[in-house]
Protein backbone atom coordinates (compact mmCIF):
# COMPACT_ATOMS: atom_id res chain seq x y z
CA UNK A 1 0.00 0.00 0.00
CA UNK A 2 2.75 2.20 0.81
CA UNK A 3 4.06 1.59 -2.56
CA UNK A 4 1.13 2.75 -4.21
CA UNK A 5 1.03 5.71 -2.21
CA UNK A 6 4.40 6.74 -3.68
CA UNK A 7 2.91 6.26 -7.05
CA UNK A 8 -0.07 8.20 -7.43
CA UNK A 9 2.00 10.66 -5.02
CA UNK A 10 3.84 11.40 -8.62
CA UNK A 11 3.10 14.89 -10.23
CA UNK A 12 -0.05 14.06 -12.91
CA UNK A 13 0.87 16.64 -14.78
CA UNK A 14 4.55 14.97 -15.60
CA UNK A 15 2.13 11.30 -16.16
CA UNK A 16 0.39 13.16 -18.87
CA UNK A 17 3.60 14.90 -20.74
CA UNK A 18 4.84 11.23 -20.97
CA UNK A 19 2.01 9.41 -22.18
CA UNK A 20 1.08 12.45 -24.97
CA UNK A 21 5.11 11.71 -25.74
CA UNK A 22 4.52 7.76 -26.02
CA UNK A 23 1.04 7.82 -27.49
CA UNK A 24 2.17 11.15 -29.92
CA UNK A 25 5.25 9.39 -31.32
CA UNK A 26 3.52 6.23 -32.04
CA UNK A 27 1.05 8.40 -34.33
CA UNK A 28 4.05 9.33 -36.07
CA UNK A 29 5.82 6.21 -36.61
CA UNK A 30 2.19 3.44 -37.58
CA UNK A 31 0.44 3.70 -40.27
CA UNK A 32 -2.95 5.64 -38.83
CA UNK A 33 -6.90 5.69 -39.44
CA UNK A 34 -6.98 9.64 -39.63
CA UNK A 35 -4.67 11.77 -41.39
CA UNK A 36 -3.75 15.04 -40.60
CA UNK A 37 -2.89 18.65 -42.61
CA UNK A 38 -1.57 20.11 -39.70
CA UNK A 39 -0.93 18.36 -36.77
CA UNK A 40 1.50 19.87 -34.95
CA UNK A 41 -0.98 23.07 -34.95
CA UNK A 42 -3.81 20.48 -34.03
CA UNK A 43 -1.57 19.36 -30.87
CA UNK A 44 -0.57 23.30 -30.18
CA UNK A 45 -4.98 23.93 -29.98
CA UNK A 46 -5.69 21.46 -27.76
CA UNK A 47 -2.37 21.32 -25.60
CA UNK A 48 -3.68 25.34 -24.92
CA UNK A 49 -6.80 23.59 -22.73
CA UNK A 50 -4.63 21.44 -20.57
CA UNK A 51 -2.45 24.59 -19.50
CA UNK A 52 -5.45 26.90 -19.23
CA UNK A 53 -6.75 23.56 -16.86
CA UNK A 54 -4.14 23.30 -14.81
CA UNK A 55 -3.55 26.68 -14.11
CA UNK A 56 -7.41 26.99 -13.37
CA UNK A 57 -7.25 23.65 -11.47
CA UNK A 58 -4.58 24.71 -8.83
CA UNK A 59 -6.97 26.21 -6.53
CA UNK A 60 -9.99 23.45 -7.17
CA UNK A 61 -7.54 20.60 -6.37
CA UNK A 62 -6.97 21.72 -3.17
CA UNK A 63 -10.68 21.95 -2.15
CA UNK A 64 -11.62 19.05 -3.74
CA UNK A 65 -9.25 17.02 -1.75
CA UNK A 66 -10.12 19.06 1.56
CA UNK A 67 -13.71 18.51 0.95
CA UNK A 68 -12.95 14.61 0.23
CA UNK A 69 -11.08 14.47 3.83
CA UNK A 70 -13.52 16.33 5.63
CA UNK A 71 -16.19 13.65 4.15
CA UNK A 72 -14.09 11.00 5.39
CA UNK A 73 -13.61 12.37 8.98
CA UNK A 74 -17.40 12.41 9.31
CA UNK A 75 -17.44 9.01 8.31
CA UNK A 76 -20.39 10.05 5.65
CA UNK A 77 -21.26 7.48 2.59
CA UNK A 78 -21.93 4.03 1.72
CA UNK A 79 -18.31 2.40 2.66
CA UNK A 80 -18.65 3.72 5.87
CA UNK A 81 -21.73 1.30 6.97
CA UNK A 82 -19.62 -2.39 5.89
CA UNK A 83 -16.29 -3.52 7.23
CA UNK A 84 -14.21 -3.45 4.32
CA UNK A 85 -10.33 -4.45 3.66
CA UNK A 86 -8.41 -1.53 2.56
CA UNK A 87 -7.32 -3.07 -0.79
CA UNK A 88 -11.22 -3.64 -1.67
CA UNK A 89 -11.85 -0.52 -0.68
CA UNK A 90 -9.44 1.11 -3.32
CA UNK A 91 -10.82 -1.22 -6.35
CA UNK A 92 -14.42 -0.03 -5.37
CA UNK A 93 -13.78 3.08 -5.07
CA UNK A 94 -12.22 3.45 -8.66
CA UNK A 95 -15.82 1.52 -9.95
CA UNK A 96 -17.82 4.49 -7.92
CA UNK A 97 -15.83 7.48 -9.48
CA UNK A 98 -16.17 5.61 -12.58
CA UNK A 99 -20.28 5.03 -12.43
CA UNK A 100 -20.74 8.45 -11.32
CA UNK A 101 -18.63 10.21 -14.32
CA UNK A 102 -20.52 8.14 -16.47
CA UNK A 103 -24.20 9.70 -15.31
CA UNK A 104 -22.32 13.21 -15.12
CA UNK A 105 -21.06 12.70 -18.75
CA UNK A 106 -24.49 11.54 -20.06
CA UNK A 107 -26.42 14.35 -17.98
CA UNK A 108 -23.66 16.54 -20.22
CA UNK A 109 -25.35 15.33 -23.64
CA UNK A 110 -28.81 15.88 -22.25
CA UNK A 111 -28.87 19.42 -20.12
CA UNK A 112 -28.49 22.01 -22.92
CA UNK A 113 -26.05 24.03 -20.30
CA UNK A 114 -23.66 21.12 -19.76
CA UNK A 115 -23.44 20.57 -23.60
CA UNK A 116 -22.64 23.83 -24.01
CA UNK A 117 -19.48 23.29 -22.19
CA UNK A 118 -19.01 19.47 -23.22
CA UNK A 119 -19.11 19.92 -26.82
CA UNK A 120 -15.90 20.90 -27.08
CA UNK A 121 -15.15 18.13 -26.60
CA UNK A 122 -16.86 16.85 -29.14
CA UNK A 123 -15.59 19.43 -31.69
CA UNK A 124 -12.28 17.80 -32.73
CA UNK A 125 -13.37 16.71 -36.50
CA UNK A 126 -9.90 14.16 -36.48
CA UNK A 127 -8.97 12.32 -33.11
CA UNK A 128 -5.30 11.58 -31.89
CA UNK A 129 -4.19 11.55 -28.38
CA UNK A 130 -4.23 15.78 -28.61
CA UNK A 131 -8.02 15.24 -28.05
CA UNK A 132 -7.27 14.02 -24.64
CA UNK A 133 -6.86 17.77 -23.51
CA UNK A 134 -9.77 18.93 -25.44
CA UNK A 135 -12.14 19.66 -22.74
CA UNK A 136 -13.02 23.26 -21.61
CA UNK A 137 -11.40 24.02 -18.06
CA UNK A 138 -14.70 25.11 -16.93
CA UNK A 139 -16.43 21.52 -17.23
CA UNK A 140 -13.46 19.80 -15.78
CA UNK A 141 -13.35 21.73 -12.80
CA UNK A 142 -16.61 21.94 -11.85
CA UNK A 143 -18.98 19.49 -13.47
CA UNK A 144 -16.05 16.54 -13.59
CA UNK A 145 -14.56 17.33 -10.63
CA UNK A 146 -17.60 18.60 -8.39
CA UNK A 147 -18.95 15.18 -9.71
CA UNK A 148 -15.61 13.24 -7.30
CA UNK A 149 -17.01 14.97 -4.30
CA UNK A 150 -20.29 14.06 -5.28
CA UNK A 151 -18.70 10.36 -5.50
CA UNK A 152 -17.10 10.45 -1.92
CA UNK A 153 -20.18 11.95 -0.70
CA UNK A 154 -22.56 9.60 -1.81
CA UNK A 155 -20.20 6.47 -1.51
CA UNK A 156 -17.48 7.50 1.31
CA UNK A 157 -14.76 6.75 -1.80
CA UNK A 158 -11.29 8.29 -0.86
CA UNK A 159 -8.95 10.65 -2.13
CA UNK A 160 -6.20 7.78 -2.72
CA UNK A 161 -9.03 5.58 -4.18
CA UNK A 162 -9.49 9.10 -6.92
CA UNK A 163 -5.78 8.97 -7.34
CA UNK A 164 -5.72 5.43 -8.51
CA UNK A 165 -9.12 6.06 -10.34
CA UNK A 166 -7.34 9.03 -12.39
CA UNK A 167 -4.12 7.14 -13.04
CA UNK A 168 -6.33 4.83 -14.31
CA UNK A 169 -8.72 7.10 -16.80
CA UNK A 170 -5.72 8.76 -17.98
CA UNK A 171 -3.88 5.56 -19.36
CA UNK A 172 -7.54 4.71 -21.01
CA UNK A 173 -8.44 8.50 -22.25
CA UNK A 174 -4.95 8.16 -24.31
CA UNK A 175 -5.87 4.93 -25.45
CA UNK A 176 -9.28 5.83 -26.36
CA UNK A 177 -8.68 9.27 -28.33
CA UNK A 178 -5.16 7.94 -30.00
CA UNK A 179 -4.64 7.67 -33.76
CA UNK A 180 -4.09 4.18 -33.95
CA UNK A 181 -5.28 0.97 -35.55
CA UNK A 182 -6.79 -1.58 -32.95
CA UNK A 183 -8.03 -4.90 -33.85
CA UNK A 184 -11.95 -5.52 -33.73
CA UNK A 185 -11.12 -8.94 -31.61
CA UNK A 186 -10.52 -6.24 -29.41
CA UNK A 187 -13.86 -4.85 -29.05
CA UNK A 188 -15.61 -8.57 -28.51
CA UNK A 189 -13.29 -9.44 -25.86
CA UNK A 190 -12.01 -6.92 -23.59
CA UNK A 191 -14.97 -4.57 -24.62
CA UNK A 192 -17.78 -6.54 -23.09
CA UNK A 193 -16.14 -4.92 -19.80
CA UNK A 194 -13.65 -1.97 -20.26
CA UNK A 195 -13.81 0.35 -23.09
CA UNK A 196 -11.72 -0.32 -26.24
CA UNK A 197 -10.51 2.76 -28.27
CA UNK A 198 -13.01 1.51 -30.93
CA UNK A 199 -15.95 2.10 -28.78
CA UNK A 200 -15.16 5.54 -27.70
CA UNK A 201 -14.69 6.41 -30.88
CA UNK A 202 -18.38 5.68 -31.95
CA UNK A 203 -18.89 8.43 -29.03
CA UNK A 204 -17.19 11.03 -31.10
CA UNK A 205 -19.50 9.78 -34.50
CA UNK A 206 -21.41 13.23 -35.94
CA UNK A 207 -24.55 11.47 -36.25
CA UNK A 208 -26.12 12.67 -32.12
CA UNK A 209 -27.89 8.90 -32.93
CA UNK A 210 -24.30 7.67 -32.12
CA UNK A 211 -22.89 11.07 -30.46
CA UNK A 212 -25.24 10.10 -27.32
CA UNK A 213 -23.93 6.48 -26.70
CA UNK A 214 -20.84 4.63 -25.37
CA UNK A 215 -20.38 7.53 -22.01
CA UNK A 216 -18.37 5.51 -20.06
CA UNK A 217 -14.52 6.38 -19.59
CA UNK A 218 -13.27 2.79 -18.11
CA UNK A 219 -15.73 0.34 -17.74
CA UNK A 220 -18.02 0.04 -20.74
CA UNK A 221 -20.39 -2.09 -18.60
CA UNK A 222 -22.12 0.68 -17.48
CA UNK A 223 -23.35 1.67 -21.49
CA UNK A 224 -24.46 -1.77 -21.59
CA UNK A 225 -26.27 -2.34 -18.16
CA UNK A 226 -28.03 1.05 -18.89
CA UNK A 227 -28.81 0.56 -22.75
CA UNK A 228 -26.48 3.17 -23.81
CA UNK A 229 -24.59 0.63 -25.98
CA UNK A 230 -23.70 1.43 -29.96
CA UNK A 231 -21.09 0.22 -31.73
CA UNK A 232 -20.23 0.99 -35.62
CA UNK A 233 -16.96 0.30 -37.85
CA UNK A 234 -14.14 2.86 -37.45
CA UNK A 235 -13.71 3.48 -41.06
CA UNK A 236 -17.32 4.60 -40.94
CA UNK A 237 -16.80 7.00 -38.67
CA UNK A 238 -16.90 10.96 -39.25
CA UNK A 239 -15.49 12.71 -36.13
CA UNK A 240 -16.78 16.12 -34.72
CA UNK A 241 -20.15 18.52 -34.83
CA UNK A 242 -21.20 19.38 -37.80
CA UNK A 243 -21.85 22.96 -36.05
CA UNK A 244 -17.79 23.38 -35.55
CA UNK A 245 -17.19 21.81 -38.77
CA UNK A 246 -15.29 24.83 -40.06
CA UNK A 247 -11.55 25.69 -39.75
CA UNK A 248 -12.41 28.97 -37.70
CA UNK A 249 -14.26 27.28 -35.08
CA UNK A 250 -11.30 24.80 -34.19
CA UNK A 251 -9.46 26.99 -32.56
CA UNK A 252 -8.43 27.46 -28.87
CA UNK A 253 -9.68 30.69 -28.57
CA UNK A 254 -13.26 30.33 -30.45
CA UNK A 255 -13.53 26.92 -28.48
CA UNK A 256 -13.01 28.67 -24.83
CA UNK A 257 -15.62 30.82 -25.92
CA UNK A 258 -18.04 28.88 -27.19
CA UNK A 259 -20.29 27.74 -24.43
CA UNK A 260 -21.54 31.35 -23.76
CA UNK A 261 -21.87 31.48 -27.92
CA UNK A 262 -25.66 30.04 -28.97
CA UNK A 263 -24.94 27.47 -31.68
CA UNK A 264 -27.98 25.02 -32.30
CA UNK A 265 -27.18 21.41 -32.19
CA UNK A 266 -27.83 19.35 -35.39
CA UNK A 267 -30.01 16.23 -35.15
CA UNK A 268 -29.29 13.41 -36.52
CA UNK A 269 -32.42 13.44 -39.33
CA UNK A 270 -31.27 17.05 -40.30
CA UNK A 271 -27.89 15.95 -40.76
CA UNK A 272 -29.11 13.45 -43.17
CA UNK A 273 -30.08 16.17 -45.57
CA UNK A 274 -26.70 18.41 -44.79
ZN1 LIG B 1 -19.54 13.05 -24.66
ZN1 LIG C 1 -13.60 11.51 -26.06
Amino acid sequence: MEKLNVLLNINSNYFIIGLIVVFFTLEQILTTPSQFKKRSMHLAQNALFQVLFVLCNIFFATFQVYSIDWLNDNHVGLLYLFQIPVWAKLIIGVVFYDITTYWIHRSAHIVPLLWRFHRVHHSDTALDSSTFFRSHPIELIFIFGGGNILTAALFGTDVLSMALYYFILNIFLFLEHSNIHYPVWLDKTMGWIFVTPNQHKVHHEQDQHYTDSNFADIFILWDRIFGTYKYKLLKTIRYGLIEFDEERKQTFLYLIKSPFLTIRRVNSDELKNH
